[in-house]
């Protein structure tokens, strides 16, 4: 099979190599789609320490089963699929306190957070234990379907986690995918207001399209009194969706008494400045959100397959995999969102 193998920083090779034959619960997957998740580009520039080389990144996938192993159940050849890239065994302590995302002996399907980490899905096939197949409704795309693990951990985040309620205030930082299928889901959940904080015009004026009420750019305002203007009484809800350090220093420096403060961005490591006891006088409530698990998965899959949702939104570029370097490039631009490869 052909597959984009990286094989050092900025080592993106696209070859071909031995197709994976599925053993025991694994299924072998056709990849039709694959979205370019920032951890793949931080694997890819060498932003990121925690991997091996080689390897296959990509972990936002849908396909079709092409064969599976003997001891698949549920699943046969031509079923098309979503996948979980967060493989779980159910039975160590974490899975049974429900916090399958921090399975003790789980994988990550071309992902980062856990420990294992086995090939990903840029690539013409997959490996993907049966635990982590879902079945992808009809009216789904492909490329919509690809995209349920994002749109799940924003659904985590804000309305498992959060706990987002109508008529409520929200604040997002950072309008990249993750907080543009944040905010989609805000509106829909019958937020008052969805406060968009970007450093770009571009990503700022595309969040309209996905539910933003109000926009701040932050090299040009001061975003706290710009929050403050547009909520006197401050926000109910303050989102990190960007990453950087200023981002979560801005995030607590948002909250009014009694703000839920979600750190939902793959931080960067370091440390703020924060006081414990403005965060006892304020009862502000510190949250986060890290991957997902089966039932958000299931709830992603509902909000696209009843048009509640529609992902495809944020897709603004596709490519196909031996055009993946280019893929990889164009990540650095500040006028794209979500990038798809069809293999
Ligand atoms: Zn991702
Ligand atoms: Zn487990």
């Amino acid at each position: 099979m052909k597959a984009a193998v990286l094989a050092g920083v900025k080592k993106l090779i696209v070859k071909d190599i031995p197709t994976p034959i599925p053993e025991e619960n694994m299924a072998l997957v056709k990849i039709k789609s694959c979205g370019i998740c920032m951890t793949d580009y931080k694997a890819y520039s060498g932003a990121r320490k925690n991997l091996d080389y080689p390897m296959i990144v990509g972990h936002e996938f849908s396909g079709v089963i092409e064969t599976v192993g003997e001891s698949i159940r549920f699943f046969r050849p031509g079923d098309e699929i979503i996948a979980s890239p967060v493989s779980n065994c159910g039975i160590c302590t974490n899975c049974r306190q429900g916090l399958t995302q921090y399975c003790k002996n789980g994988a990550v399907i071309g992902g980062d957070g856990m420990d294992r980490i086995i090939d990903g899905a840029f690539a013409e096939y997959v490996l993907v234990p049966e635990n982590s197949l879902y079945y992808k409704p009809e009216n789904l795309s492909f490329d919509a379907a690809a995209l349920t693990e994002p749109l799940a951990g924003s659904y985590k985040g804000l309305i498992e986690y959060s706990q987002l309620k109508i008529a409520e205030d929200l604040v997002i930082i950072g309008a990249g995918s993750m907080g543009l299928l944040a905010s989609m889901i805000a509106q829909k959940a019958g937020a008052a207001s969805v406060i968009m904080i970007d450093v770009d015009d571009w990503r700022l004026n595309f969040s309209k399209n996905c539910g933003a009420t109000d926009l701040i750019n932050l090299t040009k305002k001061d975003p706290i009194q710009a929050v403050y203007s547009i909520l006197p009484k401050g926000p109910d809800i303050v989102f990190e969706a960007a990453g950087p350090l200023s981002a979560a220093q801005l995030a607590f420096d948002l909250c009014r008494r009694g703000t839920r403060l979600n750190e939902f961005g793959v931080t960067t490591e370091g440390t703020i400045n924060v006081s414990p006891a403005e965060i006892h006088w304020k009862e502000t409530r510190v949250d986060a959100s890290f991957s997902v698990y089966p039932r958000v998965m299931q709830q992603s899959i509902r909000l696209m397959e009843k048009g509640i949702v529609d992902p495809n939104k944020i897709i603004t570029h596709r490519f196909n995999l031996d055009e993946i370097e280019e893929a990889m490039n164009t990540m650095k631009k500040s006028d794209r969102i979500k990038i798809i490869i069809n293999p």
